[in-house]
């Protein structure tokens, strides 16, 4: 599917997060092209991308970009270095855990984010975004309004924020700065596309601030323990798929770094425990 003229969405069978299946890999450019991600879970599942580019002439492909160091963004970066030769880039706060993860192959291209690429003469501004991970990378084509969220702004529901990758705070800041680009699309890592990125940003934001807001109220009402809070927020509270549990609970543990860090919560040992007080 084209999300602009030359850039190319390829939704593929990834092992991501249950219940979504899929992660978003885009190529964009036609005589030469750079490609963001390769979470593909099976080498079959490569198909779609070498049909793709088989349909286009067999360009050069010039670069295979990873957003983040998350397994189902790079998972067969390896097969694309190997068939098409594409260098294999991710920002350099990520590129310990992927060089880990991949077998035999090192990211060559260490970004920082403020670099510019180029394929076909298609501009595509790297920005550090983290939050997600210290090394998130999001892409914005400034002249087709096109920004690439990875999992930083996905297609459906929230993305997790909490140890040992992520940081409230510095994701809050990020999420400013994605929605200070004034795009017309986003194109997230998992997900459908999305035509309103200023509502979609907000959105999101706004979800975090009630969450924190409960999370505080909990506190202020009793309730001490991460794992009691969870209980308050998803098991009583929101419903979510069970295969979530872990990662919501990371996500309680990310507000309450946060919390800590703005000073409105204070953290206590107790025994087993880590309770936590409103300041
Ligand atoms: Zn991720």
């Amino acid at each position: 599917m084209l999300v602009a003229p030359g850039v190319h969405h390829l939704k593929i069978h990834s092992r991501t997060l249950k219940p979504a299946r899929y992660t978003n890999v885009y190529v964009i450019g036609e005589k030469e092209v750079i490609i963001i991600d390769a979470g593909y879970a099976e080498e079959t599942d490569l198909d779609k991308l070498f049909h793709l580019l088989e349909e286009l002439g067999k360009p050069r492909v010039l670069m295979n970009v990873i957003s983040h160091r998350h397994k189902d963004h790079y998972n067969r970066v390896n097969s694309i270095k190997e068939r098409a030769g594409a260098e294999v880039a991710a920002h350099r706060e990520d590129m310990g855990p992927i060089n880990e993860g991949l077998s035999g192959l090192y990211v060559e291209k260490m970004l920082r984010g403020g670099e510019e690429l180029k394929a076909d003469g298609k501009k595509i501004r790297v920005l550090h975004m983290p939050g997600h991970t210290p090394g998130m990378l999001n892409f914005y084509m400034e002249e087709e309004g096109l920004l690439f969220t990875s999992d930083n702004v996905v297609g459906f529901g929230t993305t997790w924020i909490g140890p040992p990758d992520g940081d409230m705070a510095v994701y809050l800041d990020s999420l400013r700065g994605l929605l200070s680009l004034k795009s017309t699309r986003l194109c997230p890592g998992h997900g459908p596309i999305i035509d309103n990125p200023s509502q979609k940003i907000e959105e999101i934001m706004k979800h975090r601030f009630q969450r924190e807001d409960q999370i505080l109220s909990l506190i202020g009402g009793g309730i001490s323990t991460s794992q009691e809070l969870f209980n308050k927020v998803y098991v009583k509270g929101e419903k979510i798929h069970d295969s979530l549990y872990t990662v919501a609970r990371r996500t309680i543990e990310g507000h309450l770094m946060k919390l800590q860090k703005d000073g409105k919560v204070t953290r206590q040992e107790e025994g087993e425990n880590s309770r936590y007080y409103v300041v």
